[in-house]
């Protein structure tokens, strides 16, 4: 089969990755892609927002099936363009998308059919925002509806804090138009747990649950970045939370996007808070693979990918089984000095070939690109995931830390605490 895949970043590499250990993979594509990615797949200089040209692109290669990474051009309705030209697509339609584009749509869907979440109200005014958050207890979680790369999230823990995200959101509009309405919801106490999961519609065949590390400074201190670590699976989370949560949510939300005539087919990201109680609760949904969840999920997946995608993209999911490795897996994030401010481009990154070369270990390229002496150079916030691997997390996070011990770059910034959280809790 000849496979295009959509998309520039670690999640992408990681895609390709697997894909390219498929033997029934003949030919893989990779639009835009980047330096590292380039080892796998030929890369394509489409942009992802070019819909029109990477369908004409698609259609003169025949190519067989396209994988969309990002968010956006889901959103914008990448797969409604592709399949009207008669293209097979791995990833949700517009209407479907509207999960992670619409915070609005995702919570009324939830509250409709019942499924688990903060208790929230939606407004389209920043007075009666306030009004209402007056009366609420703090902290309180204020979000603006539409897409706003990860920052359109503010946990007030003052009025002052809510007044000031609702001034920024919805009269200055910081987010755009994605600021235009809010959902204001309860603060959930807990721990954050993602589930990724294969949906053909009504079918769900989860991942090993994974646990990311927004913030950018160790304890989870500063501000949110688009994750600096994960790691998979989540050992102190009891298997019957993660079975719960596939029951009471995922399940569920695939039925309920079927009964809302949008069914849903790609891949659905859950992330959970499960409560001091145990009990998993939604705090979002994603219409796509997360980044960087996917570096940590898929090297755990003994399943061939593209077996999985065209299950999906095919309605059989019910037909296929998926089996999963008994490792662990932790991803460390090699961000340039600054991020997630601003920060310099274009430094030449050192020791890639030493630190992979290890057995245990695997690197995706987030932001990288080569110079003219053919040297990898950095060229994004987040540079490199740098994977371990090893029968238990603490196997895996010290493969992770000797590996990024190797890599180098001027102002490299790495956080040196993923994963501690999953061996403070079980103690191994
Ligand atoms: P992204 O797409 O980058 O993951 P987002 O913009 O969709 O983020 P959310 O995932 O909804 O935003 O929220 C971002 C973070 O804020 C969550 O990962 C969680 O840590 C925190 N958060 C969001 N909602 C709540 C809530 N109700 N209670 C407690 N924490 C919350």
């Amino acid at each position: 089969m000849k496979v295009l895949v959509i998309g520039s970043g670690g999640r992408e590499h990681a895609l390709v990755w697997a894909l390219s250990k498929s033997k029934q993979v003949a030919k893989l594509w990779c639009a835009p892609g980047n330096a590292g990615i380039a080892e796998l797949a030929e890369c394509v200089p489409l942009q992802v927002g070019a819909f029109e040209a990477i369908a004409d692109f698609a259609c003169s290669k025949q190519v067989d099936l396209v994988v969309v990474g990002p968010d956006d051009p889901l959103a914008d309705g990448i797969v409604d363009v592709l399949e009207a030209r008669g293209l097979r697509v791995f990833g949700p339609n517009k209407a479907a998308a509207e999960i992670e584009g619409s915070k609005v749509f995702m919570k009324e869907l939830l509250k409709k059919h019942a499924i688990p979440t903060a208790a929230y109200e939606t407004f389209d005014s920043p007075e009666a925002a306030l009004d209402y958050i007056h009366k609420q207890p703090l902290p309180i979680v204020i979000k603006a509806d539409g897409l706003a790369a990860g920052k359109g999230v503010t946990i007030a823990y003052t009025y002052e804090e809510a007044e000031e995200a609702l001034k920024d959101t919805m009269i200055e509009l910081k987010f755009g138009a994605s600021g235009n309405r809010v959902v204001v919801e309860e603060f959930m106490q807990g721990q954050e747990m993602s589930i990724l999961a294969f949906v053909d519609g009504e079918t769900v065949r989860p991942c090993l649950p994974a646990q990311d590390h927004k913030p950018i400074y160790e304890g989870d201190k500063g501000p949110n970045t688009g994750g600096m670590g994960t790691y998979c699976p989540v050992p102190h989370i009891p298997a019957a939370i993660v079975e719960e949560a596939v029951k009471t949510i995922i399940e569920p939300t695939a039925k309920a996007m079927v009964a809302e005539g949008r069914p849903f087919k790609g891949l659905l990201f859950a992330g959970l808070m499960i409560t001091p109680e145990g009990k998993p609760r939604v705090v979002e949904f994603n219409a796509r693979f997360g980044d960087p969840e996917t570096q940590v999920v898929l090297p755990l997946l003994n399943t061939d990918l593209l077996d999985v995608f065209n299950a999906v993209v095919d309605g059989t999911l019910d037909q296929l089984e998926l089996d999963w490795s008994d490792d662990a897996a932790v991803c460390v994030i090699a961000a340039s000095g600054g991020y997630p401010g601003s920060y310099r481009k274009g430094d030449v990154i050192h020791g890639l070939d030493a630190a992979a070369n290890a057995p245990e270990t695997l690197i995706f390229h987030a932001g990288t690109a080569r110079n003219e002496a053919g040297q990898f150079i950095t060229n994004g916030g987040r540079v490199l995931g740098i994977v371990g691997r090893g029968d238990h997390v603490r196997a895996a996070q010290q493969a992770a830390y000797a590996a990024v011990k190797q890599v180098s770059f001027d102002d490299m910034y790495y956080r040196r605490d993923i994963a501690d959280k999953a061996l403070v809790q079980v103690g191994n």
